[in-house]
This record gives C-alpha cells, sequence and structure tokens, in this order.
C-alpha cells in the first residue's frame, strides 16, 4: 500500500498506524496540518472492506478538517482517525481505552471526538487514557441550561446563519419570512434547524427514513412531509441536505428547482464538477465544510475558558464567511467550493 504517492496523500504531516494485540485495535490517524494549531477531528468506526479504504478515508478527511477549521478562523489544524472494525458487534470498553492510549502517545498534536460510528461514552473511555478528548464536557448557559457534548445544535445555528447569507445574496432578502426550504433529513442537526426556520417564519418541507421523525415535525411545526425520493422535486427557493454525503450528482442535479443548496451534510458534492454545475444551472453552493461549522467551533472552545457568547457570536460569524465566499465566486465567475478552497488555504498557509 503505498502511503507518500498515494492520490489521497496531500503533504500530510503525520500518519500513525496504531495496533493493540490485546483489545484488537486497528486504526489509522492522520494529522494533516498543524499550522493554526492542535489537529482537531473525529474518530470514525466503520468496517472498511480492506485497509486501503480505511487510509483514503483517514486522509480525505483529515485534509477536510485543516479546511474547516481555518475557514472558521479556529486554532485548530486538521486530523482525523479511523478504526477498522464494526461499531455494532467489535467496539469494546477496552478498544476505546486502547485509542485513547494511542491518541495520547501523539502529545496533544491530535485531539479525538466522536463522529460515526462513537459516541460521547466511547470519548469518555479514551478520556480515561489521554486529556486530549473533546465533545464530552457539558456545556451550561447563563440560566443553567446545560447540555452534553453534543455540537447538533452548534451546527443548526451555524447552518441557519448561513441560509440567511445565501438568500440575502441570491434572492436579496434580509429576513427568511414564506421562504421556502426543503430539508432532507431531520436527525440532529435537521430538527434544530427546522424549528429555527420555522420561528423565522420559512416554509419547511422535509423527508426523513425514519417517519416517527417525520411525524413529530409535522405535528410539532406544521412542517409538509414529503417521500423521501421526492425531496429534490419540491419548488422551493433553498434544498438543505442535512442527512447524507453525495446527494448532490448528475441525478439530482437536473431534478432540484431551488436556486439555493444549503445544508449541514458533509461532503454533499458528489465530485467537484457537480459544484460547476451547480453554478452553471444558477444555484448558489453554500460550500459544506463552512455552512456546518458551527459544531467544530464548539467543540474547540469547550476545552478553554471562552464563554457561551463568544461561541455563538463565532458561530454567527459563517454568515459572513459565507458572504464573503459568494461576493468572491461572484466576481471571479468561479464556484463557491473553489473560492471556499482558496479562502480556507490563505488561512492556513504557513
Ligand atoms: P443524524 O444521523 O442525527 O440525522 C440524519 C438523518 O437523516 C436521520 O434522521 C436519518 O434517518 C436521515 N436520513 C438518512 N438517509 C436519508 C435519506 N436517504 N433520505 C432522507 N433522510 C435520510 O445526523 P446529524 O448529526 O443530524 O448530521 C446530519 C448531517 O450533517 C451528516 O451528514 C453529518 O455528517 C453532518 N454534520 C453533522 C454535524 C453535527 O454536529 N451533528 C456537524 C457537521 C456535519
Amino acid at each position: 500500500m503505498k502511503l507518500f504517492t498515494h492520490h489521497e496523500f496531500d503533504h500530510h504531516e503525520q500518519v500513525v498506524f496504531c495496533h493493540d494485540q490485546a483489545s484488537g485495535l486497528k486504526a489509522i490517524i492522520a494529522i494533516h496540518n498543524t499550522h493554526r494549531g492542535p489537529a482537531l477531528g473525529g474518530c470514525r468506526m466503520y468496517p472498511y472492506a480492506n485497509e486501503e479504504a480505511a487510509l483514503i478515508d483517514v486522509l480525505r478527511l483529515s485534509k477536510g478538517m485543516t479546511y474547516k477549521s481555518a475557514i472558521a478562523n479556529l486554532p485548530l489544524g486538521g486530523g482525523k482517525s479511523v478504526i477498522i472494525g464494526n461499531p455494532g458487534s467489535d467496539k469494546t470498553p477496552a478498544l476505546m481505552r486502547a485509542m485513547g492510549e494511542a491518541v495520547d502517545r501523539l502529545g496533544g498534536r491530535y485531539i479525538v471526538a466522536e463522529d460515526s460510528g462513537t459516541s460521547v461514552a466511547d470519548m469518555l473511555l479514551m478520556g480515561e487514557m489521554t486529556k486530549h478528548v473533546s465533545g464530552i464536557a457539558e456545556k451550561c448557559d447563563a440560566v443553567g441550561n446545560c447540555r452534553s457534548g453534543d455540537p447538533s445544535p452548534m451546527t443548526a445555528r451555524g447552518t441557519f446563519v448561513g441560509i440567511q447569507a445565501a438568500v440575502k445574496h441570491r434572492l436579496g432578502r434580509t429576513d427568511l419570512d414564506g421562504v421556502r426550504v426543503a430539508i432532507q433529513g431531520i436527525g440532529n442537526v435537521g430538527h434544530h434547524l427546522a424549528k429555527q426556520l420555522h420561528d423565522a417564519g420559512a416554509k419547511i418541507w422535509v423527508a426523513d427514513l425514519n417517519q416517527a421523525a417525520v411525524t413529530r415535525m409535522v405535528e410539532e411545526l406544521g412542517v409538509t412531509a414529503v417521500a423521501n425520493e421526492a425531496i429534490y422535486d419540491q419548488e422551493v427557493d433553498v434544498f438543505a441536505p442535512c442527512a447524507l454525503g453525495a446527494i448532490i450528482n448528475d441525478q439530482t442535479i437536473p431534478r432540484l428547482r431551488a436556486t439555493i443548496v444549503a445544508g449541514a451534510a458533509n461532503n454533499q458534492l458528489a465530485e467537484k464538477r457537480h459544484g460547476e454545475a451547480l453554478a452553471a444551472k444558477g444555484i448558489l453552493y453554500a460550500p459544506d465544510y463552512v455552512i456546518n461549522a458551527g459544531g467544530v467551533i464548539d467543540v474547540c472552545y469547550e476545552r478553554s475558558n471562552v464563554q457561551q457568547a463568544q461561541i455563538i457570536q463565532q458561530v454567527d460569524a459563517i454568515g459572513e464567511t459565507l458572504q464573503e465566499i459568494f461576493m468572491r465566486a461572484e466576481a471571479q465567475h468561479k464556484p463557491t467550493y473553489e473560492l471556499a478552497d482558496q479562502l480556507a488555504e490563505e488561512r492556513f498557509a504557513s
């Protein structure tokens, strides 16, 4: 297996293969860039078909974290880790502790957080072996409302301000009253987003594989439920993907009627060329790692004594960053994802 000549290798500073015989741990930690600070990124547990697939994932995801943290102006670099295994059947406390030890050996260059296949409980187990773990602290606001390390409410808030920025740029409107939004996926992020949009007067359409969640949203907010496949065809202003990646592709772009794509899902473009296809169709795309950075901002500051109000201010600044990207993209006649990368690279260049 290649590394330095691997097609996903992109000047990564450090790639560590971790093994623990007693617990069966097989993991890879990739640190892409630490110019802005220690590399923070989630630990994904997945039954990868082979080691090559795990390496590809960790190299891509760690690079993505460098861009996300830089564009959000965080004092963090980019890293990620993957555990090769089935989270349903292979996960044990010993495995998580062994992963914590592997993280600890990097001395703080990498800070681990939860990702798909891992949970806050797993982070607590890793936290027994290392202090370089994030996303576990209980957070309380000024009036004593507390919540766990779950970053989803902040991700939703960032997505909401991102939609506001996109609506202002594309539709020339400073409010969301009557703006039509189709949300794909009303899980952790999507349901918080739906509530904020509803409070701002938006008209909402939702689709989710989980019918109970859909019914709850219909009863709670009076949103319109649509079949999963039909969500792309809705006559709306904004399509907000909050479920899966790669949903902007050759099949879905011709169906979209929205003039804005702005949602929290990671890796929305199946391929970069689909960012160009959106622009060619006159659809304004809010680059995913810019608009969904609210969670990483939240997780970043949980380890410091930065106040909640300051965190909110930084999450709300996602709107300004997007405005800058939209304006640069328009001026340079380039797709927004390209300008986002450019701005992030300016921010993490040494
Ligand atoms: P989640 O698992 O809580 O919610 C996803 C929802 O999408 C689920 O309710 C699921 O049933 C639904 N879904 C899955 N496939 C679907 C389909 N084909 N059609 C319709 N609905 C479908 O996840 P989440 O934490 O809300 O995250 C949503 C997206 O945002 C993911 O792509 C995630 O990577 C990204 N994201 C989340 C955060 C965060 O703070 N949670 C931060 C950054 C990015």
